[in-house]
């Protein structure tokens, strides 16, 4: 049996957390929100094994699923060393359980694509960058670490992630309208989401149709770039930006 989609992410059929905690300190992270369902820090860094060896069961025999793993983390965080809370052992025993599950797509995205170069990826995941408009600075980080993550991910796998979408792509003092759609050019599926939690700015409508009309553009081959719009960025079903697409290699029936 297949678990129900996740309401809050709306794209994978579940989430696993064999590592929680993120020190990237956005300030509108959303983890913290979940509090309980882990530890009393849920930012803290860690490893938890007895979470990985109920993913590799329960996972085994389940339907096909497109699976988030790290919802509540950045496995690829600088952080993540030999000796510390979580260590590249760690995420590479995350990757293992993955590989040896073939049936399933995972899903995992970073704001730190430049490490995910020091593993070797199986071929059932997708391993994508998560950014936000929020802060120039990440953006332009970001962009330079660009090719590092286009060579250590294949075409065919290539996921961005632009959350949360907010209002500054189109401040014309620079140029990230440029930035995001020469990345999404690479990608092989872009998420869009919104801000969440009490008061959250909503998302602007004429940057999120200017991203759809990009992906919505014809490559020189006749293709598009799938693209999957969050319910926390377009609430109402029938909006036509509120576009929800999966690139072939996770159309799952
Ligand atoms: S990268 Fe994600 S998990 Fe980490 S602080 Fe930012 S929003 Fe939270």
């Amino acid at each position: 049996m297949r678990k129900q989609k996740h309401n809050a992410i709306g794209w994978c059929h579940e989430t696993r957390n064999p590592i929680t905690g993120c020190l990237h300190g956005c300030s509108y992270c959303y983890v913290p929100r979940v509090k309980g369902r882990f530890e009393k820090d849920p930012m803290k860094p860690a490893f938890h094994p007895e979470r990985l060896e109920r993913m590799r069961k329960e996972l085994a025999t389940t339907e096909p699923s497109r699976v988030f793993v790290g919802s509540c983390a950045d496995m690829f965080g600088e952080w993540v060393r030999p000796g510390a809370d979580v260590t590249p052992d760690h995420v590479r025993q995350v990757l293992d359980v993955c590989s040896k599950l073939p049936q399933h797509k995972f899903i995992m995205l970073t704001r730190n694509p430049a490490r995910l170069a020091d593993y070797d990826l199986p071929s059932n995941l997708w391993a994508g960058i998560s950014v936000s408009d929020i802060e120039k600075r990440d953006m332009l980080a970001l962009n330079e670490r660009v090719d590092i993550y286009t060579a250590a991910v294949p075409p065919g796998r290539r996921v961005l992630s632009l959350e949360p979408l907010t209002t500054t792509y189109f401040d014309s003092s620079w140029s990230a309208p440029v930035l995001v759609t020469a990345w999404m050019g690479l990608m092989d599926w872009v998420i869009i989401g919104g801000l969440t939690g009490k008061g959250a700015r909503p998302t602007e409508r004429d940057e999120l149709q200017y991203l759809v009309e990009f992906a919505h553009k014809e490559c020189g081959d006749g293709s598009t770039i799938p693209l999957f719009v969050k319910s926390n960025a377009v609430a109402d079903t029938a909006d036509p930006l509120r576009v929800q697409e999966y690139p072939e290699g996770l159309r799952l029936a």
